[in-house]
């Protein structure tokens, strides 16, 4: 008979998003008429830029005539983007990595999935507490986990970094030894962003302890500070010992259209093999596993790396870095404090007089019919936050603002 992979027993329930869609629902059937206010979900909601999407349609054209129609193409990305994404790299911030380094995908979620398939089961995994939770279940179907624990609300077995308010929610490295660290920056759910002396000290640990670790940019492109680094390849050794990866999702508005990539530099080290060996397998596996990314999407991809793509895409993350500040603005008038939202889609609120996620989640439903993100469900220690995302059209983000300063002050 049959038997399933009873690591994927282990997960603790699709829980978060399932159940704010049941709560928003019962509350609904319940005040019919009333219009619900959303800045729950952190899904893109303004249309592809003009060029971007002219150089799909004309790719779709090129796919009509039997002379210029292509099928498969490479599995590792089209030559040509996997060089325009090199010199991206290079010209935006001074970061050398061959061509051959990237690795095109159908974007950062299934990579970021998929990465831990190239190391060894015992390896000891270490995640940001709150964490995106793709992160954390790849790892328990992986079977680096033991059971869930409710009590604690987190894994056995797995090392949680704990990014609190007490450290500008970020963490730090872990005292004891890991060997595999997953970061996020700007971070998804708080808002938060790591200076490169922050960084520094995780690139350090990791070459002291000969860890790798993954780290996930999808946001780089809302970081407007100064000084911030967008790709950990800023960081003086990364490239021994961190995997980036990204994605067109938060940028161009790809999360439908499905783009992104990884960066494998061939100089990362691990204990029992050479260098190269991580970048080898990592290539095996999308050989024998992955059929490329979609060549329409590729040729969006190569466009929004061209000069009026990064234009046409900074005025896209423009409108919601905008959106994220009248969030920001909005819910501090009404008394709540606020993280994140400046260098992020996403406004990292702390639940007042001590509520937890699930009560204030309630009670802003109640009082001011919107849907945020009960901060809980990215882990223990998103508890007494929710996470309000920039992610609506303007006039939406400003009607639920506007109801959140009128109804819930005082
Ligand atoms: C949205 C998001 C991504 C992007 O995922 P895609 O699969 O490329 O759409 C990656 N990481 C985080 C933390 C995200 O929030």
């Amino acid at each position: 008979m049959a038997r399933v992979n009873e690591n994927f027993l282990k997960l603790n329930g699709g829980y978060l998003f399932p159940e704010v869609a049941r709560r928003t629902k019962a509350w609904s059937e319940k005040n019919k008429g009333v219009e619900i206010l959303r800045l729950g979900i952190g899904n893109t909601t303004e249309a592809l830029t003009p060029s971007i999407a002219d150089a799909m349609k004309h790719k779709v054209d090129l796919l009509k005539s039997r002379d210029t129609y292509t099928g498969y193409g490479d599995e590792q990305g089209d030559t040509a983007l996997r060089v325009a994404l090199s010199k991206f790299y290079k010209s935006e911030y001074g970061v050398d990595l061959s061509d051959s380094e990237f690795f095109v995908s159908d974007g950062a979620k299934s990579d970021a999935a998929n990465i831990q398939d190239v190391f060894s089961r015992d390896s000891i995994v270490a995640v940001q507490d709150p964490a995106y939770p793709v992160y954390v279940d790849s790892n328990v179907v992986g079977g680096r986990t033991q059971g869930f624990d409710p009590e604690a609300s987190n894994y056995r077995g797995l090392v949680y970094m704990r990014a609190d308010e007490s450290n500008g929610f970020v963490a730090e490295p872990p005292k004891q030894h890991v060997d595999l660290m997953y970061l996020c920056f700007p971070n998804n759910p708080t808002g938060a962003v790591a200076t490169k002396d922050q960084l520094k000290a995780f690139v350090d640990y990791a070459l002291r302890e000969k860890a790798i670790i993954i780290y996930d940019a999808a946001y780089c492109d809302y970081i407007r500070h100064e000084g911030i680094p967008r790709t950990i390849y800023e960081v003086e050794g990364a490239k021994e010992c961190a995997i980036e990866i990204n994605s067109f999702s938060k940028n161009a508005g790809f999360t439908g259209v499905r783009l992104g990539w990884s960066v494998v530099p061939a100089g990362l080290e691990s204990e029992n093999a050479p260098k190269g060996t991580i970048h080898s397998i990592w290539n095996r596996r999308q050989c024998t596993f992955f059929n490329g990314a979609s060549n329409i999407a590729q040729a969006g991809g190569l466009q929004a790396l061209s000069p009026e793509g990064r234009k046409e895409c900074r005025s896209l993350v423009d409108y919601y870095l905008g959106n994220a500040s009248i969030i920001r603005e909005g819910f501090s008038k009404a008394g709540l404090k606020c993280f994140g939202g400046t260098d992020s889609p996403y406004i990292w609120t702390k639940c007042p007089n001590g509520m937890k996620s699930w009560d204030f989640f309630d009670y802003i439903l109640d009082k001011a019919h919107v849907v945020v993100t009960p901060g809980s469900g990215f882990g223990s220690a998103g508890e007494g936050f929710v996470r309000v995302s920039a992610y609506n059209h303007r006039e939406n983000v400003e009607a639920a603002v506007r109801s959140i300063v009128e109804n819930l002050n005082g």
